[in-house]
């Protein structure tokens, strides 16, 4: 069913203190990723809790316990719960209310923990579009709801994160215990959940997301002498160890971005015609990657193929060299150890452990063709799986038609080429449907300096998600 009016103006009419509110959230510099602003993190934590309990929400501090290897105690998780009747849907609601670190001599035009309110309409502060925006916007429909007397259109269940930024450390662990209990648990009759954690692919058009890439990291050494040498005495005399490494890692990809070791590429699935209409049909254009990128270099003249190398395709960067000489002058060193750092993105039915096993293999295939006597050894030092849902789904016809009813067009259908590795855990966990709901643009620089989020994304956003909640219906 269609959002009351009501509860449209309510959010219209109440947008500045709204944006207030927001104000007061990106003031708690909860940076999880530096130890001096763990208190912060806490803070941040009471805070939204405190938010929530005076919207009618009753909630849980789950304590995550301690950090691994650091000598602090991690943020806590915050569950929350309203509504508990049978007749409607109950919807889980994931967001993190922690940031990237920022300081102003990052290059911020402003204090980055100081919402500022641009004449353009942007609203700039670390955390405003991640992900203390969406967090916000969800509070705001909880508030207009209690304003207006009006009931919820359904169950809400929420999950709120204070480590996401520096690994969801804990998080795993509590999602699943917490799905294990089954109707003595906070997810309980959960029939589906909705992340406002990513972003439209531009700045002009909204859009569900419902693929992510996984990724698979690599580190390759290759060991020769037990200390480095010098060239003037051992240059054509020895096996040199970044030599072999250079070799090798030539091998892994080409300029156009086809990954070289056989079998991975080979391992996507055929592009059916109505996958490929979802391409065409999203607004983007080449123009598009090469504002981003900052320069003309796109790998194709053609939109659709750019799309689906983020969306669609695996991809495989080469990261950097470890132990090579890398200041300035012309130090004539041959490194004794070099360690070279790859990593490939990888699609649906691709599986981290399927892709070491090919990796592996063309790389010590690689190696013995290079005939060297140096020694190589290769790992994955981290890696998560990729993830795709049904855009079909209710979940997801239940968000398009409330995008339409907000923004007046329907949603594009995104694939992001990253990952959100809690959008996997849900999923797999709950067995139910996760819906990415993005509420900031693509321009927002989420981990960047002058973050921001347009003042009509977070007021559109807001009246997005409750008319999300409305569209989803009765229960069936
Ligand atoms: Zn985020």
């Amino acid at each position: 069913m269609p959002a009351p009016v009501d509860f449209l103006k309510y959010i219209d009419d109440n947008a500045d203190r709204f944006i207030d509110r927001l104000g007061a959230a990106v003031a708690i510099p909860s940076v999880s990723g530096e130890a001096v602003h763990r208190p912060d993190v806490v803070a941040m934590s009471a805070w939204l809790d405190q938010q929530l309990q005076d919207l009618g929400v009753t909630t849980k501090i789950v304590d995550l316990g301690e950090q691994t290897d650091e000598k602090l105690h991690l943020p806590p998780a915050i569950l929350g719960r309203i509504g508990d009747d049978p007749k409607k849907k109950t919807v889980l609601v994931y967001g993190h209310y922690d940031v990237q670190p920022a300081e102003e001599s990052d290059g911020w035009s402003s204090d980055p923990f100081q919402l500022v309110i641009e004449d353009d309409g942007r609203l700039v502060g670390r955390g405003s579009t991640d992900d203390k925006g969406p967090i916000m916007g969800w509070l705001n429909v909880l508030e207009a709801h209690q304003a207006l007397g009006r009931e919820l259109p359904v169950n809400l269940r929420f999950c709120f994160e204070g480590m996401e930024e520096s690994g969801s450390e804990g998080l795993d662990d509590l999602i699943k215990s917490e799905a294990a209990k089954g109707e003595d648990g906070w997810f309980d009759g959960v029939d589906c959940v909705c992340i406002s954690d990513n972003y439209w692919l531009n700045t002009r058009t909204p859009c569900l997301t419902y693929g992510l890439r996984g990724l698979v990291y690599f580190s390759v050494n290759v060991t020769g002498p037990t200390h480095d040498l010098h060239s003037g005495m051992f240059g054509r005399m020895v096996h040199e160890p970044m030599t072999d490494l250079i070799a090798l890692m030539g091998t892994l990809v080409a300029p156009d971005g086809t990954i070289l070791i056989s079998g991975i590429d080979e391992l996507v699935p055929p592009l059916t015609p109505e996958e490929s209409e979802i391409y065409e049909n999203i607004d983007y254009s080449v123009q598009d990657v090469d504002e981003a990128a900052g320069a003309p270099i796109a790998l194709s003249d053609d939109k659709v193929t750019l799309l689906m190398g983020r969306m669609r395709m695996p991809s495989l960067s080469l990261h950097g060299i470890e132990g090579a000489f890398s200041g300035s002058g012309s130090k004539t060193v041959i490194p004794a150890s070099v360690t070279g750092k790859f990593s490939i993105r990888i699609v649906n039915p691709q599986t981290p452990e399927l892709i070491e096993l090919l990796v592996k293999a063309h790389l010590e295939k690689e190696f013995a063709k290079l005939q060297t006597k140096n020694v190589l050894t290769i790992k994955n030092i981290g890696d998560g799986m990729p993830w795709v849902t049904d855009p079909k789904d209710p979940n997801y016809e239940a968000a398009s038609r409330a995008t339409e009813a907000v923004y007046g067009r329907l949603p594009d259908l995104t694939r992001e080429g990253g990952s959100i590795p809690v959008t996997l855990t849900f999923a797999e966990s709950l067995g139910v449907n996760v819906l990415l709901l993005p509420m900031g643009r693509g321009d927002d620089g989420a981990h960047s300096t002058n973050e921001k989020l347009d003042r009509s994304n977070f007021i559109g956003g807001s009246k997005l998600l409750g008319t999300y909640l409305y569209e989803l219906g009765p229960k069936e």
